[in-house]
């Protein structure tokens, strides 16, 4: 155990502009990496930090672990605590980092994920999806509420559309602030997201994402409003679907959307 209180020693200094906020609950760490599931092989740990859920991954049976951390001082204390994972550390930013080869075959992610770019991170995991089959994380609050929610919620957005076409989100157990060090100013969840069965016909994932962008910028005006700017098929525009809101719009009808535009942009 590395914290055992505010007042003790630290290994890693906390750097805010990295979102470091270290968990120093061991139970919650092991009940995080408990999420994953036991098929899981290989496994990809973003942000370890000093390493709290490391040790509990590590402990897995037939586990192929390899985790990517940004910040030089954790992968330094990293190296010293479990030298057997040296070869197994990228020293790099997960948002831009090449991951393409870094396993043979699929793979799962876990991490707590530092809040200032979480978003951006399960982007760039969006990105990835094809390879990616699971993904257990801890999130801000209300960032993972924003993730798992419905269709026609207040919260239901970008994130909520463009996650549920891959995966099927599950919103875990919340984190009370006071288990990490330093203590932050919000809630945290943590989520899981299982890639979904049946997968949604997809034919060009960007030009779904600027559609899903572009509903919610404007999400209190209908659809007819809101995606005036992309080149829809008039039976598409009069059509029922473009008298709502993005928020009242389910993942087929988003995918049926899509497609609309796929054949009219194929067009051009
Ligand atoms: N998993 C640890 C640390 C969580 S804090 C724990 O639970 O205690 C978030 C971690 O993500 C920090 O270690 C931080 O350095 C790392 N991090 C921040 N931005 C990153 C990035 N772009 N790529 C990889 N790691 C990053």
């Amino acid at each position: 155990m590395i914290f055992s209180g505010l007042n003790t020693t630290y290994v890693v200094k906390p750097k805010k502009h990295l979102g470091q906020h270290f968990l120093r609950d061991g139970n919650i760490a092991r009940k995080i990496v408990e999420q994953l599931p036991l098929s899981a092989v290989n496994i990809l740990e973003i942000g370890p930090g000093t390493g709290v859920l490391t040790r509990h991954l590590l402990n897995r049976e037939k586990t192929n672990l390899k985790v990517i951390e940004i910040d030089r001082e954790a992968v330094c204390h990293l190296q010293e605590t479990f030298p057997g994972l040296s070869n197994h550390i990228i020293h790099d930013d997960f948002l831009s980092s090449d991951l393409s080869g870094i396993f043979n075959g699929n793979f799962s992610v876990i991490g707590n994920f530092p809040y200032n770019i979480s978003s951006q991170i399960l982007f760039r995991i969006l990105q990835m999806q094809s390879r990616i089959d699971d993904v257990v994380g801890m999130f801000q609050k209300e960032v993972a509420d924003r993730i798992v929610s419905p269709p026609g919620s207040r919260v239901y957005g970008i994130l909520s559309v463009l996650v549920r076409v891959h995966y099927k989100p599950e919103k875990l157990f919340e984190v009370a602030p006071d288990v990490f060090y330093p203590v932050p100013k919000v809630k945290s969840a943590v989520i899981r997201l299982t890639k979904n069965q049946t997968k949604y016909n997809v034919r060009d994932e960007k030009l779904l994402h600027t559609l899903v962008k572009t509903a919610f910028n404007q999400r209190r005006k209908t659809l007819k409003n809101a995606l005036k700017k992309l080149p829809f098929p008039d039976d598409i525009t009069n059509s029922e679907l473009f008298s709502r809101r993005a928020e009242e719009l389910s993942i087929d009808d988003y995918i049926t959307l899509a497609a609309a535009l796929e054949n009219t942009s194929g067009k051009k």
